[in-house]
Formats: structure tokens, sequence, C-alpha cells
């Protein structure tokens, strides 16, 4: 059995980006940057939005988090986001979600300007990533893909199943796959006989929001089996799969805490880079 280890190979690609920072600031004076903006106090969001102000920190890219307060209003959001989207110094923008109740989010996240949405939530990349065009692609599942390919695991011609069809993780989850020329089943809440699905799959992507939720009687023996979830159960995070009975049927597994986690934030900072490119009119391999 593999153990997937999302910390190191997060680290390989965080070399990758500030390598390409340098390289944007030598060769074209150009630093990226990123906004984030959170709104309220949620304390979760806060130490996500932590997390990303200090992942920039490390790899150079420059960092503005904006701290609106929860009774913001969605115009007020709206016009805060105009003024970053003609910022030149901002070339990223993430709006840290869950919002107020009173917010639409819908409505902010259609605001952001495509070339500068690192969350690729806009319809604009959701459009592109469906038919094929990878621009401003979701951080967690691109950071899958990222996973599979620095393990050398191939694709091609392989059966995906994706428990999860949220447009955060399962629905561009299976776009990527497909892309790869995996065969992609997308399961839900309302799939019949799951685990009979789940057993056909060679890669198993679980991202459902439910502790343990994939025992081994859902596995093949020896499929790559990738946790998403991410839930707390008596103060600790543990995955959607039941990691300690899983590890033993599968061929390759990531862990919760470890995995999935530390490449969202990672692919973050490469959507940053990869949006400055874009602006500049600079192919993605300068
Ligand atoms: P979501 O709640 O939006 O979607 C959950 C999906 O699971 C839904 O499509 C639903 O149909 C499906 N589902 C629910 N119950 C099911 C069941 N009994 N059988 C089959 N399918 C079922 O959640 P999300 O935003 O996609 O997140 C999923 C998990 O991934 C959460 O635990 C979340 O915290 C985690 N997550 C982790 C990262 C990371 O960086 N690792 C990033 C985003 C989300």
């Amino acid at each position: 059995m593999q153990l997937l280890d999302g910390n190191k190979i997060a680290a390989t690609i965080k070399q990758g980006i500030v390598d390409g920072v340098n390289a944007l600031r030598e060769e074209h004076g150009i630093t990226p940057g990123l906004a984030v903006i959170i709104v309220g106090e949620d304390p979760a969001s806060k130490v996500y939005v932590g997390r990303k102000h200090k992942a920039c920190e490390e790899t150079g890219v420059y960092s503005e988090v904006i701290k609106l307060p929860a009774e913001t209003t969605e115009e007020e959001l709206l016009s805060t986001l105009d003024c970053l989207n003609q910022n030149d110094k901002i070339n990223g923008i993430l709006v840290q979600l869950p919002l107020p109740k009173h917010i639409n989010t819908e409505r902010i996240l259609d605001q952001i300007r495509p070339d500068k949405d690192v969350d690729g939530f806009h319809p604009l990349n959701v459009g592109n990533l469906g038919i094929g065009r990878e621009g401003l692609v979701p951080c967690t599942p691109n950071g899958v893909i990222k996973m599979l390919e620095i393990s050398g695991i191939s694709l091609e011609g392989k059966r995906a199943v994706v428990i999860g069809r949220s447009n955060i993780v399962g629905k561009p989850m299976a776009n990527l796959l497909l892309s790869r020329n995996a065969t992609v089943n997308i399961c839900h809440s309302r799939t019949k006989d799951l685990a009979a699905v789940c057993r056909e799959a060679d890669i198993l992507v679980a991202a459902i929001g439910k502790p343990n939720f994939v025992t081994p009687d859902m596995v093949k023996p020896g499929a790559i089996v990738i946790d998403v979830g991410i839930n707390r159960v008596d103060n600790k995070l543990v995955g959607d799969v039941d990691f300690g009975s899983v590890k033993e049927v599968a061929g390759a597994i990531t862990p919760v805490p470890g995995g999935v986690g530390p490449l969202t934030i990672v692919m973050l900072l490469f959507n940053t880079l990869k949006a400055t490119k874009l602006q500049l009119g600079l192919p993605e391999s300068c």
C-alpha cells in the first residue's frame, strides 16, 4: 500500500511556485498578488484565511487580506470586488465562503473578473473546464490531479468513481478525470447500490462530508483511494474514508489530515501565478 503524502507533494509543487514567482519578478518586474476577502467572524474561515496569507508569504506572493464586518451589504461587497478587479497589484481574488446569509453568493462570485478568479468558481471558468479548456480550475480537485500525476498514477482508460457532485469538488473532479481519459462515474446521495458502483473503481474519490463513510466493502482491492473529506469528530479531523480499515484493501490512499488538504492551499498559489501569467499574456511554462 502506497501512502500518498500530501505534505510532501505540496512541498514539491510549492518549490515550483517559488521558482515561478522569482522568475516573474526578475524577468518582468512583477510580483503576483492575491486578495482574500473575509466577511464576518466565522472561526474556521479565519483559520483558512490565515493559512492562505502565510502560504503567500512563504512563496513570495503579495497578499492582501480584506476583513469586512458581518453586516457588510451585498452592494458594499460588490463594490469592493470592483476595486480589486481594477487593481493592477492584485492578480487573484478569492472570497472566503461561506458568506453571511443575507448575501447572495452566486452574485458575488459572478462579479469576480474571470481571469482573476483563482477559486475557479466563475461560470466562465466552470464552462471552460466543462469543454476541456482548463484555465483557472478549482483548487481542491486540481490538487488531486497534481497529486496523482506526481505520484506516477496514470488515469488513461481507468475506471474512476467520484462520490459527491458539488460544484467545488465533485463536478470539477469528474471533468478533470474525464479530460485525462478516465471513464468516470459520479455518485451522490440518491445513487442506488453505491457500494457496487464504488467497487468498480480503479480510482475512488470521496468528497461527501460524512466521517468514515467509505468502508472496505466499497473498495476494489488495489484501488487508489483519494479522501477529500474533512470532518471534525471528537475534536479530531477525520476523512470520508475509514482510513484504518480501507488502507488494508487499497493500493494507494491519502490520509486525513496530511492528504488532499495541503494541496488545496498550494493550488491557490499555483492559480495566482497562472492568473498573473494569463493577464500578462505569458505562456504558463514561463
Ligand atoms: P457538499 O456538501 O457540497 O457535497 C457533498 C456531496 O456528497 C453532495 O453532492 C451529496 O450528493 C453527496 N452525498 C451526501 N451524502 C451522501 C451519501 N450518503 N451517499 C452518496 N453521496 C452523498 O460538500 P463539498 O463542498 O463537496 O465537500 C465535501 C467534503 O470535502 C467535505 O468534508 C468538505 O469539508 C471537504 N472539502 C475538503 C477540501 C480540502 O481542501 N481537502 C476542500 C473542499 C471540501
